[in-house]
């Protein structure tokens, strides 16, 4: 059984819908991301599902209980948001423990928990700590063991690595991932970071405009979006132009498409290769970056880009004639009404 259920919700702020009807089953023990641009209602959602704020219409189902009217401290979730800081004036031990004292759970009993949640993040030998006293990627690693100490049914989480730099965020993915999987919690995360979100996610949606676009596994998704803001929103997509459609191998349809191919899809040659589809291209500019190349190319006068080892690319002058190449299983198809 799904442990989180929202089913037909809908919020409006004044005549703005933050969130219009949207549907989202969220599986037992699975980790779920949200994404969307900046306004989709990425928050509202969390919020809402969190009991900060309350949904004009609609239901959601946590556990076996409907608690789209239920008090936020009545909801049985665990929550870490980035602005959500631990009590300063508390060690370690203390504000781990804050949700279990709340809860009147028996002083040895909320001893055992501390410790147990202490040694989930890797912390044990710095229970007596204040927080001023930890580094930045460890106080993450409090304020998640503050989320999951009291056993909620589902874990919120609202861009919570984004205060990280980079290497410490890279640490924190691998470290909430390893926990997630171990206590096996219902875990929903709104992040910006489209690579995140790839990387943690059992399943993600897309919002736009307050609609939910697209539900699925994060390959499945990026593989096949059903429509051009899904493949534009979750990577890149280099759009096949109309008059270069003929000639080209690509799937069936019965009704109006538009065909794309991934950055990574493509290969650069200087001949035209067999087999595959092929156009024409520019070499316009290759930018070396380590391991991997990213090529610019212009293709029937659009520019597209191309993603490849470094090494696999032919030695080829800026501005050069050239051809790009991929193939027929790796168009990405879209209906052509879909926005
Ligand atoms: P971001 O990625 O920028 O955080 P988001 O996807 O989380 O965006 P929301 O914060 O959920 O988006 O906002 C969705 C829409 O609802 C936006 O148009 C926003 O302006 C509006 N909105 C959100 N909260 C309120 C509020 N309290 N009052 C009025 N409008 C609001």
């Amino acid at each position: 059984m799904s442990s989180v259920e929202i089913r037909n919700v809908t919020k409006t702020f004044g005549r703005a819908r933050a969130l219009d009807d949207v549907s989202i089953t969220f599986d037992d023990g699975a980790f779920f991301a949200l994404l969307g641009p900046s306004g989709s209602g990425k928050t509202t959602l969390l919020r809402t599902i969190a009991g900060f704020s309350f949904p004009d219409s609609g239901t959601i189902r946590i556990g076996d209980r409907n608690v789209e009217t239920t008090p936020v401290e009545k909801r049985d979730i665990g929550m870490m948001f980035q602005n959500y800081a631990l009590f300063p004036n508390m060690s370690v031990a203390d504000n781990i423990g804050f949700g279990l004292r709340v809860r009147r759970v028996s002083p040895s009993e909320e001893k055992r928990r501390i410790a147990e949640a202490l040694d989930l993040v890797q912390l044990s030998d710095k229970a007596a700590r204040m927080p001023h006293q930890l580094s930045g990627g460890q106080r993450q690693r409090v304020a998640l063991a503050r989320a999951i100490v009291t056993n909620p049914k589902v874990l919120l989480l609202d861009e919570p690595l984004s205060a990280l730099d980079k290497t410490l965020r890279v640490d924190m993915q691998i470290e909430l991932k390893r926990i997630q999987r171990e206590i096996g919690i219902t875990t929903i995360f709104v992040t910006h970071d489209q690579e995140e979100a790839l990387i943690l996610s059992d399943r993600i949606g897309i919002l736009r405009d307050g609609k939910l676009v697209q539900v699925g596994h994060p390959r499945a998704v990026y593989d096949r979006p059903e429509s051009a803001f899904a493949a534009d929103f979750l990577g890149e997509a280099n759009w096949l132009p109309e008059a270069a459609l003929s000639g080209l191998a690509l799937p069936q349809t019965t009704q109006a498409s538009r065909f794309a191919v991934r950055p990574e899809a493509l290969t650069l040659s200087a001949e035209r290769p067999e087999g595959v589809n092929a156009l024409p291209a520019r070499l316009e500019q290759r930018v070396f970056s380590g391991a991997m190349a990213t090529c610019i190319v212009t293709v029937e006068g659009q520019q597209w880009k191309l993603i490849a080892r470094d090494r696999d690319l032919p030695d080829l002058p800026a501005q050069s004639p050239a051809w790009v190449s991929w193939t027929p299983a790796d168009t990405i198809t879209v209906p052509a009404t879909a926005p």
